[in-house]
């Protein structure tokens, strides 16, 4: 039977109407066909470019377009900001290639060159190839990376007018060895930064620091390039891109790119016979509810993709899908997971476009390396973290005229519990913005040593690096890392070099290494924050969406040993946290309330952890750990209350640590909504009477050495961030509390004590005090659960 394509309203409607549906769909959007917007090219395109874009089928450029690239030949910093699939690769390409093909009249033949950072090499080969497909042979596109051969190291840097790289070569390989590279730095014009939303939290601060390094060389060449950014549709791209790259910046955000009709449903899946922690209400999960819906999809003859988050999951609804099927459907249905060859990737491609394979149960977009487009439908099991995976997951269905179906199907957790019920946060401007602190001093530092080493830094340069540098400096002299000599300036004096003491995408202290018992491979690696939580003795460990039981965890070699496992339980960490505020930057009277950030102290220790049975959540055993304490000081935003406002919420002292603590997992769990953060990224512990607040007290704070801006971005976002959280756990149906709203997989405590009702009024009362927010009333946002590195945890409540 070949696929069928039936009208996505027809298709949404057979799925409620069977199985007994009809109470899970609590949202349909109807998004309506997008019509293409065009302009003409602008003059400062040359026409070998505009005759090889029309080879490719393109007459003249989207609106969106043509405004980059009018932005990028004035010399303006400028982020594109649009949808997948919105030719953001054209609106800058068009006018470098323009100009790299006017250096090639150049006595040298290399007048102007260009740089392209990519987060990733693949990136970087995809668009290589891009450049050269509208650019003619004589402007030189070349790959610098990590597995560019020595012989032709050389030859990029004498030759090469467009160098594609990544931030870490970049730091590593290009900066350092600037004489080199000096004839390409004199004449670079332009930098382009793409899937610039990437570079958030602690590596997003290490880029900007990196990016200000290439500018001080630039500046030392006499070049000045211009900056061109490209980003997935974002909160204030403008604001992120000035913070990346230190230089103010305009955004091109209204996408004039054409789009089919698209109805996209909200689904959450029943609650199901099973208890988990402390008798609470468990949801079916939301990858068994897609392989029932892939199913049912699958028997229509419909071409249906299912996005699941690890390779586990992906074979479950597969196969559970198979089984459910009769004989002559089973075999159209696959599981695609990493580590596929090249050909087998191809193999799936050709099998969904002849529509020889109807059902695909699949890891996420970025892992999957597959060319899927056109689909019927897609399922999403669980909100992929951020509205950029979202549309790129749900951007698979779809051709150009017919209408097609997406359905994200929530997990059992707060923010997918919000979204679902609050589809403006889906379908309204974005909320979450890209995050990142450029000044945190542990970021900063081995830069400025960096610096230093390329260039001596002097006073000029203070500015560039940002307001810490001035404090910075004197520290780095005594420690011995730098010196400042007579002409005053500040000289790396070191033999080793400067540039190799950071590892961009690390977040401080040695990474804990995974290695696998019997072959002795090297899996990867945990940040060393997280490793006492996620990598223990006994432990658990999903890694790359396989699953291990750590079998010991050496602090000394920092080394888990871990073994393939199939284990019928999950394991949770059980930690005791403490928290001190060292110093307030910032604080915002909410009435009685108070808000404020600035810096703590959280010490931290992992005393044990808890064997739940995956199938109910039903708790098998405690066991002891022996691990030392872990200190992290970082940025935190906090609230307080006072008595009276307790009064009239209504809270006895007695319930408020529980009040309290759910109101710190579900904010926890929301803040993600806002800033492109995840669980590992923050932490929170509340407490009913804190020494330095001297009143009940909830943090929410950076769980990386200095902070990585979320918990800042927190502080500025807090009145729609608390609302948000206040609705999460009100619109939850269940009566005590649950994993959907206060209940958190990663809780230090056991999620013990938790009171949901008080923590809405606590939050109630709180944000009665708090300025209205901006705009119209709370078009709001969620996120997921949050702990990890910043565990999170909760103090003083009850014994122990
Ligand atoms: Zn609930
Ligand atoms: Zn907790």
């Amino acid at each position: 039977m070949p696929p069928r394509h039936r009208p996505p309203e027809a298709l949404l409607a057979t799925l409620v109407a069977s199985r007994g549906r009809s109470e899970r769909l609590t949202h349909t959007e109807h998004l309506p066909a997008r019509l293409a917007r065009h302009a003409p090219w602008p003059d400062t395109i040359r026409p070998e470019i505009r005759a090889a874009a029309l080879e490719l089928g393109i007459e003249r450029p989207w609106a969106h377009q043509a405004e980059a690239m009018l932005l990028a030949a004035s010399g303006q910093t400028v982020v594109l900001a649009t949808g997948t699939a919105s030719g953001k690769s054209l609106g800058y390409l068009a006018p470098v290639l323009s100009d790299l093909l006017a250096g090639t009249e150049a006595a040298n033949g290399r007048g102007a060159t260009a740089l392209y950072l990519a987060p990733t090499k693949a990136l970087a080969a995809d668009q290589r190839r891009r450049a050269t497909e509208l650019a003619p042979t004589r402007v030189r596109a070349a790959l610098y990376d990590g597995d560019t051969p020595p012989q032709e190291r050389e030859w990029v840097r004498q030759y090469a007018s467009y160098v594609l790289t990544n931030p870490d070569m970049l730091h590593r390989g290009i900066l350092p060895a600037h004489p080199r590279w000096a004839s390409f730095l004199k004449a670079l014009r332009y930098v382009v930064i793409d899937e610039c939303h990437s570079y958030r939290g602690v590596f997003g601060s290490h880029v900007s620091q990196v990016l200000r390094r290439l500018r001080r060389l630039c500046h030392r060449y006499g070049s000045d390039p211009t900056f061109l950014l490209a980003s997935a549709t974002t909160s204030e791209p403008a604001a992120a891109a000035e913070r990346l790259t230190g230089l103010p910046a305009v955004a091109v955000t209204d996408d004039a790119s054409p789009r089919g009709p698209m109805v996209f449903a909200l689904w959450e899946p029943p609650l199901t016979e099973h208890v988990g922690e402390h008798g609470a209400p468990v949801r079916r999960t939301a990858t068994s509810e897609a392989a029932y819906l892939l199913t049912d999809l699958v028997a229509g003859s419909t071409r249906t993709v299912a996005f699941v988050r690890s390779r586990r999951a992906a074979e479950l609804v597969a196969l559970q899908a198979q089984d459910n099927l009769d004989d002559s459907l089973a075999g159209r249905v696959a599981a695609y997971r990493g580590g596929y060859l090249p050909e087998e990737r191809r193999a799936l491609e050709h099998d969904l476009q002849s529509g020889r394979l109807l059902g695909l149960a699949s890891t996420s977009a970025l892992e999957l390396g597959v060319d899927v487009s056109g689909l019927d439908a897609v399922l999403l099991a669980g909100y992929p973290g951020t509205r950029a995976s979202l549309w790129q997951q749900a951007g698979r269905a779809g051709r150009e005229a017919q209408g097609a179906l997406a359905i994200l199907i929530a997990r059992d957790d707060p923010l997918d519990t919000y979204l679902v019920h609050h589809p403006e946060a889906l379908f309204a401007r974005p909320v979450e913005a890209t995050v990142l602190d450029p000044d945190n001093p542990h970021v900063l530092a081995p830069h400025l040593c960096a610096a230093a080493a390329e260039l001596p830094l002097g006073e000029a340069d203070l500015k560039l690096f940002g307001p810490s540098t001035a404090q910075l400096l004197p520290v780095l002299e005594q420690r011995g890392l730098l010196r400042r000599r007579s002409d005053g300036a500040w000289y790396w004096t070191r033999r080793e070099r400067a540039a190799d003491a950071v590892d961009l995408r690390g977040s401080g202290g040695n990474p804990v290494q995974i290695v696998e018992v019997s072959t002795g491979r090297l899996l990867g690696t945990v940040d060393a924050a997280a490793s006492h939580t996620t990598v223990h003795t006994g432990a658990v460990h999903l890694h790359r969406g396989r699953t291990y039981l750590v079998q010991h965890l050496d602090l000394e070699t920092s080394v888990a040993l871990v073994e393939a496992a199939n284990p019928s339980y999950t394991t949770s960490a059980r930690d005791t946290t403490s928290i001190s505020v060292l110093s307030t930057d910032r604080t915002v009277e909410w009435g009685e309330g108070r808000l404020s950030f600035g810096s703590v102290e959280v010490v931290n220790q992992v005393v044990g952890f808890l064997r739940k049975r995956i199938s109910t959540g039903e708790i098998l055993g405690e066991s002891k750990l022996d691990l030392p304490p872990r200190t992290l000081r970082t940025r935190a935003v906090w609230w307080t209350v006072t008595e009276d406002q307790l009064l009239d919420a209504t809270i006895p002292f007695d319930l408020l640590p529980g009040a309290a603590h759910a109101a710190e997992h579900a904010s926890i769990g929301l803040l993600p909504l806002f800033a492109t953060c995840d669980r590992w990224d923050i932490g929170g512990v509340s407490v009913p009477l804190h020494t330095d607040t001297q009143r009940p007290t909830v943090f929410v704070y950076d769980g990386h050495p200095g902070g990585a801006g979320f918990a800042e971005h927190g502080f500025h976002r807090a009145v729609e961030w608390l609302t948000a959280t206040r609705d999460a756990i009100s619109a939850c149906e269940c009566d005590r509390g649950c994993p959907s709203c206060v209940q958190s997989p990663k809780c230090g405590n056991g999620n013990d004590p938790l009171d949901k009702a008080g923590a809405v009024r606590l939050l109630t009362v709180l944000l009665a005090g708090a300025p209205k927010p901006p705009g119209e009333p709370a078009g709001s946002d969620s996120a997921s659960d949050g702990t990890g590195g910043g565990t999170e945890g909760q103090v003083g409540a009850t014994a122990g």
